[in-house]
């Protein structure tokens, strides 16, 4: 496999030290290159060609000979959009600093890094294994697979378990049955009659599984190890969590309940920007396995699996009602539910549930979509980060770029005319190509969702005008769980 490309920009004194880092550490893995200038800078990433050879990382001199570094970063992202960009600075240099701050809050770079000062300098690879490992999250780079999930591409329980496996954050592949991969895994399995089939890391063969099975295949808990607790806590996102933290850490035997993923909604998020202690931001999936690990070392439990459905005063204590009919006992019960999607109410939109057409959009499934053309219905939070996640890997929707349906209003991303759109979106086939890609229309076809009479008919005025543009909608809005 081809290296991705680590470039330095840089003029500086001290530039030796850090190219001698970059090259000790990391040019076993990715190809080190350097310039001097920004003008040299962008003629290697010209050579490299418009996102076609991998570049994961730029790390630029605030002050290069011929620009600044904030403007060589700018002008990365057009390029190689999922590029880290990072501005180095040196102890103590307020000007480099105040440079930092601003481009940040630009988006012209993701994040400053110190100069390395000793060798090794362990802070300055710090930094560099967190900017390289978001590049692998964003860029796709395939893990290694404790999980191997083989089934039809566009089943809902195929998108189910992609979505529980993603947002989990356990390295798994998906496998259409139909590809190479998937025939060999299921013959390897010894079944092909039922799917998906989820083959686990150490050969164990589980077909169709329930999510509750899967976890304990993982050896994750579904069952409350203990009789009764002092703090049960009811969802895993960010609110439950914290109070899992908070619970444990004072000495209280705390347990989290959680049907589906730990990190609640925020698991979804590509980077959250606004949480104490993350200065350039974490993704939402790293946000979760931090609060998870954080609470399961002060001693919280985790019973994963089953959603509670019910809670019930029993003298001294409090019962939750698990829906698989267990109960869980404790002295207190904090209900951190936080919100789920809200259904458009369009039937033949609904039965097309995670075969087309998706609630919110985890990174996981964006990657599926590559080359794809997508809708995102909604304008908000949720929507804003689909398209955030999307836009680098589908193809633009027509002629004015992907576009996000906002409550009737059209909310444009990147156009395809400017520089940025003709780089990173194809235009889509003509109509007798799209026919071809798209083939035969019929009720099974996710591509062709036919819309009927129902609630909502405004969305479906605008989903319809978009219809036969071969088009994986992925709709967005919330309401309390
Ligand atoms: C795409 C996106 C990006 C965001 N970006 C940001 C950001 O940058 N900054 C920011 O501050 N906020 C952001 N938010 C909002 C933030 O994620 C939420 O405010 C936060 O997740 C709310 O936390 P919560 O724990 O209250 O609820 P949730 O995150 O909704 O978690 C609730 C949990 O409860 C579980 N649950 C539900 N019902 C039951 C039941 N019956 N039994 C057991 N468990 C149950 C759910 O499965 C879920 O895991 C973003 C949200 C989204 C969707």
């Amino acid at each position: 496999m081809v290296k991705p490309v680590v470039l330095l920009a840089d003029s500086s004194p001290t530039r030796g030290r850090v190219e001698a880092e970059l090259r000790k550490r990391y040019s076993a893995d990715y190809e080190v290159l350097t310039a001097g200038s920004a003008a040299a800078a962008l003629a290697v990433l010209g050579r490299l060609g418009d996102g076609q050879r991998p570049v994961s990382l730029v790390l630029a001199d605030p002050w290069l000979p011929d620009a600044t570094g904030t403007e060589l970063l700018a002008q990365v992202r057009r390029r190689h959009p999922v590029a880290r960009r990072v501005l180095l600075v040196a102890w103590g240099d307020q000007r480099s600093m105040s440079a930092a701050v601003a481009g940040s809050v630009l988006g012209d770079l993701d994040s400053y890094a110190v100069r390395p000062l000793t060798a090794p300098d362990e802070r300055f690879h710090r930094d560099m294994a967190e900017q390289l490992g978001e590049w692998g999250r964003r860029a796709g780079v395939p893990r290694s697979e404790v999980v191997s999930v083989v089934g039809e591409e566009w089943a809902p329980r195929s998108h189910e378990l992609r979505e529980l496996l993603g947002r989990n954050s356990v390295p798994f592949g998906f496998h259409p049955a139909a590809s190479p991969e998937g025939r060999r895994l299921l013959e390897q399995a010894g079944t092909r009659d039922v799917l998906p089939v989820v083959v686990m890391f150490d050969g164990r063969v589980l077909v169709d599984p329930a999510n509750a099975e899967l976890a304990e295949a993982l050896g994750v808990p579904t069952k409350p190890g203990s009789d009764r607790y002092d703090v049960a806590v009811i969802g895993a996102g960010p609110a439950g969590l914290a109070a899992a933290v908070y619970g444990a850490s004072e000495g209280l035997s705390t347990v989290v309940l959680e049907p589906v993923a730990i990190g609640g909604q925020a698991g979804s998020s590509s980077l959250i920007r606004n949480y104490l202690g993350f200065p350039s931001g974490v993704s939402g999936e790293e946000l979760a396995v931090r609060a998870y690990t954080q609470a399961l070392t002060f001693g919280a439990e985790y019973v994963y699996g089953s959603p509670a459905s019910g809670l019930r005063a029993g003298g001294a204590d409090l019962a939750v009602i698990l829906a698989d009919g267990s109960e869980v006992r404790s002295r207190a019960v904090i209900v951190a539910t936080g919100m789920a999607y809200r259904r458009l109410g369009i039937p033949a939109l609904d039965a097309l549930a995670g075969a087309g057409v998706f609630y919110g959009a985890a990174a996981s499934e964006a990657r599926a979509m590559t080359g794809r053309c997508v809708y995102v219905v909604g304008g908000a939070n949720s929507a804003g980060q689909a398209a955030v996640h999307l836009a680098p890997l589908c193809r633009t929707g027509h002629r004015a770029g992907a576009r996000a349906l906002a409550r009737g209003q059209h909310v444009r991303l990147p156009d395809p005319g400017d520089r940025l759109g003709r780089q990173h979106h194809r235009p889509l086939p003509g109509r007798g190509d799209r026919r071809r890609r798209a083939g035969p229309p019929g009720p099974a076809d996710p591509h062709r969702p036919g819309l009927r009479p129902g609630r909502n008919r405004g969305r479906q005025r605008a989903v319809r005008a978009h219809r036969g543009r071969a088009a994986d909608p992925v709709a967005a809005g919330r309401g309390p769980a």
